[in-house]
């Protein structure tokens, strides 16, 4: 496969580039692939539809071939996924997509664990340990310090900021030992970005440590998350027989949003092939996207915190990946978009739970709402005439290809469920008077002993400690 740049398209690279550079510093622009091959039809009609490894292997060949053996492969996802994708119905046409069954409880896992084995299999044929820097303010670094502990060839320095993290959230980056380490910043998140930042431009410590990111631009965390979208669409498509008797049915993806890597990943699997008819961009007050869809305007703003905090971008870093692939008029046809303030998330969470029993957290509450909405009145509505304000919480006003599917009830839902309710405990409680049950892997770490290192915030204090901590 060859990439280009989403800001040059006469840039013309591999694999192995795209995944080691993470973006081009050049241009500033996301690496993209050139095409989207369509798996084989036979493959996709099979039935019982293939397995989810099955369906990794099968998707990631055309991106890998060349630079990574069949074999060197099946190997690197095996041992990234001994957990599988979950889906669970909640009603005859509503499925939920759980992704939280890997180790650190959110989706994050699926992108992060092929990533680390795609780097340490490049990096088996350099001179020397590749080292991972990345700040965190809570999700993104225990997603990384858990895929890349005792992957070989690699180390990792995860910064956060001390007393800004959740308790739970802590413990995920503080406890690994061997090559993961942690350093408490006394500072904020932005002071840890700023010390990485100073490290990857101090040429004097590149010429001793080799430095890396593992930020989620990464193409090499985009691509596997395509593989549980065929999966469920597949799956779900096969169940209909029997759940609702819907043939053919029109399959809707719901995707809870922030950098929108999640939901590009579900553009890739559909331009595989996957039988998709369409996403639902659900987000936070952060409603970057939906203001888009419904303005044409784009306007990059600054985060607001909220309760589905891993969706509070205001700066969607995957809109680039999408407006290269898409117009925005081709967008439209494809979307609906949908947003919800805290006070919704709140009585989201109570009515998935009043009607359904399923606990559902902040994040994908909101997708649980969308869902509900368009499919008992607001598309129709929207179709009939009657407007609606983007500015409010809701359904946005645009009206994608397969609304009227929606309404003649020839679609289901599918809705990705990306974090383990009991991560944020708190506020699921605070909706339905219930704490959730916490995970085994989720309460021992709670016992584990805390390794991070308090630091000063201050570079100098900061480089000295990863040259004389540095593994040889
Ligand atoms: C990161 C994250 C998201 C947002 O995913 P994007 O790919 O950034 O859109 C949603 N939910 C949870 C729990 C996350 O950790």
């Amino acid at each position: 496969m060859i990439y280009t740049d989403t800001r040059d398209k006469t840039v013309k690279t591999d694999f192995r580039t795209a995944v080691m550079n993470g973006m081009n510093s050049k241009t500033g622009g996301l690496y993209i692939p050139v095409s989207y091959p369509k798996l084989d039809s036979s493959f996709i009609n099979k039935n019982p539809a293939p397995t989810f490894r099955e369906i990794a292997l099968r998707m990631a060949l055309p991106y890998v071939e060349s630079e990574i053996s069949v074999n060197e492969l099946t190997g690197i996802i095996e041992d990234a996924y001994p957990f599988s994708p979950k889906i669970v119905p909640l009603d005859s046409i509503t499925y939920v997509l759980e992704l939280f069954h890997g180790p650190t409880c959110a989706f994050k896992d699926f992108g992060a664990r092929f990533m680390a084995r795609v780097m340490s299999y490049f990096n088996r044929s350099e001179n020397g340990r590749l080292h991972i820097l990345v700040a965190t303010s809570g999700d993104t670094g225990s997603a990384v310090g858990s895929a890349f502990h005792n992957v070989p060839g690699l180390d990792v320095t995860i910064l956060y900021p001390d007393g800004k993290v959740s308790l739970l959230q802590e413990k995920q980056l503080s406890t690994f030992t061997g090559n993961v380490q942690a350093l408490k910043i006394q500072g904020t998140f932005d002071d840890c970005q700023k010390l990485v930042k100073t490290a990857f431009t101090d040429d004097e410590l590149r010429k001793t440590l080799r430095l890396s990111s593992a930020n989620s631009i990464n193409i090499a965390r985009l691509l596997p998350q395509s593989f549980y979208y065929m999966y469920s669409a597949l799956t779900v498509r096969d169940r209909c027989a029997l759940d609702n008797k819907i043939d053919n049915p029109s399959i809707v993806m719901v995707v809870p949003s922030g950098n929108f890597g999640n939901l590009t990943s579900g553009l890739i699997a559909r331009e595989m092939g996957a039988p998709i008819e369409g996403f639902v961009a659900a987000t936070n007050t952060n409603r970057t996207i939906p203001d888009w869809i419904a303005t044409g305007n784009y306007k990059a703003r600054p985060s607001i915190e909220t309760y589905a905090n891993a969706m509070d971008v205001g700066a969607p870093s995957n809109f680039e990946r999408i407006a290269a692939m898409y117009t925005l008029e081709q967008v439209r046809h494809l979307f609906a978009s949908y947003w919800l303030d805290n006070d919704g998330i709140i009585k989201a969470i109570k009515s998935c739970y009043d009607r359904t029993g399923y606990i559902i957290d902040p994040h994908g509450s909101i997708g649980w709402k969308a869902w509900d909405d368009i499919r008992s009145g607001s598309m129709e509505n929207l179709i009939g005439g009657l407007s609606c304000s983007y500015e409010k919480p809701g359904l946005t006003p645009n009206i994608p290809d397969w609304a009227q599917k929606v309404v003649g009830k020839k679609s289901v839902g599918i809705l990705l469920e990306t974090a383990d309710p009991a991560k944020f405990g708190s506020t699921v409680s605070s909706a339905i008077g219930r704490e959730p049950s916490i995970p085994s892997r989720l309460a021992e770490v709670l016992k584990l002993e805390d390794h991070a290192v308090p630091m000063k915030n201050d570079y100098q204090l900061f480089k000295t400690w990863l040259l004389d901590n540095r593994h040889k």
